[in-house]
C-alpha cells in the first residue's frame, strides 16, 4: 500500500532538449508510430461499454486537412444521460473505495505516461499543432497533475485538526461528491483533461468526460491509459460529441454533482447559469468549478531588462500559436522604452518559423478552420484600431498557418486590447507611466496571468499588491504555470480560482464531513 509517508516528494518532470538529434529521432519515430494508427473508428465508454453511435465526425491535423485522425462516435442526449446515471451507479462502490486504492491507480498512471510519453506529445503534435516542446510539456503537466494529486489525495485523508471538546472526540472526513461532468478544451487537450479527470477520480467520485471535439483521439487516449492503470471503466464514461447536443443535458441532469469545465467565458457562463437551475428530483446544489478565458498583458516599466522583456513577450504571446489562456495578448510599454521594446519584439518574431508541426517549427497551425477565421476577423479589427507592424496573414494554402502578429498603438480600451483572441496576435500599448500600465492591465474582465519587468523592488511589491491577476510573474513571461510551484486559476471573469496544481484544488472535489462522539 502506498502511504503518505513512504512516497518520494512530489517533483515535476524534466523536459527533453530536442536540438539533441536523438531527442528530435525518438519523438519522430513515436510520430511515426501514431500516425500508423490514423483513421480508424473509435468508440464511447458508457456504463463500462465500448458503445458507438448513428453518426461519427472525424478529428483532423489542422496542419494538414486531408489527415483524418480518426473517426468518433456523436453522442446522443440519451446517451450522455445513460453515462450520468451508470456512473451514479457506479459511485455507490467506488466512493467506498480507499484513498490510498485509488493514489496508488493514479500512481500506476503517472508511471504508465512516463514509459510512453513521446506517443501522447506525438498525438498532441498532430492533432493539436504543438511543436515538440509545446507537446511535451503538456505530457509532462499530465503527468506532473497525476503525482501531485495522488500524494493530495493522501493527505486529504489524514486525520483533520480540530480543537477537541471536553468530554468529546471530535473528528472531519473528506467524501467524495458523486458525479463529476468534466469538460475540458482542445488546448491542453492531456493536461486540463487528466488534471481535472484524476482529481475527481482520485478523490473517490466518478466521471463522465467529454472532451473537446478538436481534440478527442488524445482524450481517448489518455482514458485508455487510466483503464489500463487499473480505473475500472463503470467509473470513468469517455463520451464525444458535441459541446452543443450534449453539454446541456450532463451539465442540467439531476444526478450530476459537480462540473469540472475549462474553456471559453461564453460557454462557462451558460453552464453555471444552467447549473444553477435545480431540476426536478434534484438534492443538492451543483457545485461549478470553471476556468475560463484571459486578456493577459506583459507590462515593461522604463527600467527593466529590455532584451529580457523583448524575449518574454515574444515567448508569452506566440508560443502555441498563442492559444494559451496565459498567453501575453497585450504588451504594456512604458513610453520612454516603448519604441525600443516594440523594435526588439519585431524583430525577434520576424526570426519565428511556422509550419507543420511535425518538423518540429517555432509555430504550428491553429487549432481549426473557424479559429482561423476568428482570428482573421480580429487583425482586420486591429488593423483599423492601430498600426500592423508584422504579420497578419495566413501562410499557406492547406492547413491552418497564420503569422505571428504585432498591432502596435494599440488604445487600451480597442476591441483587440479587450477580447481574447485565442491566436498569435499581441496588441501593444504605450503607457505614460507605472501608474497608467498598472490601470491599462487592469482594465479588462478577465484577471488570469500578467508580468511585470522592472529593476525597481518597489515597483514590483506595488505590482504584487495592485495587479490583479490570478497568477503573477515578476521578470520572467507569463506561460509555463508548473504544478506544484504555481497554483493555477484567474479572478474575475477568468473564472473561479481553482489553483490546479494547488494544495487547494482537491477540496474542490470533496465534502467534509465533522463528527461529534460524546465520550
Ligand atoms: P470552448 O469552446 O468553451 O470549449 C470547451 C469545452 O466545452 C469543449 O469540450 C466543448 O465541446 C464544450 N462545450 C461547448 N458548448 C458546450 C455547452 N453548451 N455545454 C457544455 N460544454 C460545452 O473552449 P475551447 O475553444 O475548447 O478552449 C479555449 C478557451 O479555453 C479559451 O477561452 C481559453 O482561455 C480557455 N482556457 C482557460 C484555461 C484556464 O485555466 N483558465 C485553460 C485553458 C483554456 P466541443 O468541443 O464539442 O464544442
Ligand atoms: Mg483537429
Amino acid at each position: 500500500m502506498t502511504s503518505f509517508k513512504t512516497l518520494p516528494d512530489y517533483a515535476p518532470e524534466k523536459y527533453h532538449d530536442f536540438s539533441i538529434p536523438e531527442n528530435r529521432a525518438a519523438m519522430e519515430k513515436a510520430i511515426a508510430k501514431i500516425r500508423s494508427g490514423f483513421g480508424k473508428k473509435y468508440a464511447n465508454i458508457i456504463n463500462g461499454k465500448e458503445t458507438g453511435a448513428e453518426k461519427y465526425f472525424a478529428s483532423v491535423n489542422p496542419g494538414k486537412s486531408s489527415e483524418i485522425i480518426g473517426h468518433f462516435p456523436l453522442a446522443t442526449a440519451d446517451q450522455a444521460v445513460e453515462a450520468v446515471e451508470s456512473a451514479w451507479k457506479a459511485f455507490q462502490t467506488w466512493s467506498k473505495t480507499t484513498p490510498e486504492h485509488r493514489a496508488e491507480l493514479l500512481l500506476t498512471a503517472a508511471r504508465l505516461m512516463k514509459e510512453r510519453r513521446h506517443e501522447f506529445s506525438a498525438m498532441m503534435i498532430l492533432e493539436a499543432g504543438k511543436n515538440f516542446a509545446e507537446a511535451e510539456a503538456d505530457t509532462a503537466e499530465a503527468i506532473d497533475f497525476m503525482e501531485f494529486y495522488a500524494r493530495e489525495a493522501l493527505r486529504y485523508a489524514q486525520p483533520s485538526e480540530l480543537y477537541q471538546m471536553p468530554g468529546e472526540k471530535d473528528e472531519m472526513f473528506y467524501l467524495p461528491m458523486g458525479v463529476i461532468v468534466v469538460i475540458p478544451p482542445w488546448n491542453f487537450p492531456c493536461a486540463i483533461l487528466t488534471g481535472m479527470t484524476v482529481a475527481a477520480l482520485v478523490t473517490g467520485n466518478t466521471v463522465v468526460l467529454k472532451p473537446a471535439s478538436d481534440t478527442p483521439a488524445i482524450g481517448h487516449m489518455v482514458a485508455e491509459l487510466l483503464y489500463e492503470a487499473g480505473f475500472p471503466k463503470a467509473v470513468l464514461n469517455f463520451v464525444s460529441g458535441s459541446g452543443g447536443t450534449i453539454g446541456d443535458t450532463l451539465v442540467a441532469h439531476p444526478k450530476t454533482r459537480m462540473i469540472a469545465f475549462t474553456g471559453s467565458l461564453d460557454v462557462g457562463l451558460r453552464i453555471n447559469e444552467l447549473a444553477s437551475k435545480v431540476q426536478p428530483g434534484q438534492i443538492w446544489l451543483k457545485r461549478i468549478v470553471a476556468e475560463l478565458g484571459g486578456k493577459d498583458a506583459i507590462i515593461v516599466n522604463k527600467d527593466a531588462d529590455l532584451e529580457s522583456a523583448a524575449q518574454g513577450i515574444v515567448a508569452s504571446a506566440f508560443g502555441f500559436q498563442g492559444q494559451k489562456c496565459s498567453a501575453c495578448s497585450r504588451a504594456i510599454i512604458h513610453r520612454d522604452v516603448y519604441d525600443q521594446v516594440l523594435n526588439r519584439v519585431v524583430e525577434l518574431t520576424s526570426k519565428l518559423t511556422v509550419g507543420d508541426a511535425a518538423t518540429n517549427p517555432n509555430m504550428g497551425p491553429v487549432s481549426s478552420e473557424r479559429a482561423m477565421k476568428t482570428i482573421l476577423q480580429y487583425i482586420e479589427t486591429g488593423r483599423k484600431e492601430g498600426r500592423l507592424v508584422f504579420g497578419g496573414n495566413r501562410v499557406s494554402e492547406d492547413g491552418y498557418y497564420l503569422a505571428p502578429t504585432i498591432i502596435a498603438d494599440v488604445k487600451p480600451d480597442a476591441v483587440i486590447a479587450q477580447e481574447e483572441i485565442f491566436g498569435p496576435v499581441l496588441a501593444v500599448i504605450k503607457a505614460e507611466n507605472f501608474d497608467h500600465a498598472l490601470e491599462i492591465a487592469n482594465g479588462t474582465k478577465y484577471g488570469l496571468t500578467g508580468a511585470v519587468y522592472s529593476a525597481d523592488p518597489q515597483i514590483l511589491q506595488r505590482a504584487k499588491d495592485e495587479f490583479f491577476v490570478g497568477n503573477l510573474y515578476l521578470n520572467r513571461k507569463c506561460t509555463g504555470a508548473m504544478v506544484g510551484s504555481h497554483p493555477f486559476g484567474g479572478f474575475n471573469m477568468s473564472g473561479t480560482d481553482s489553483k490546479a496544481g494547488g494544495k487547494d484544488y482537491l477540496l474542490l472535489f470533496l465534502q467534509a464531513k465533522s463528527v461529534a462522539t460524546k465520550l
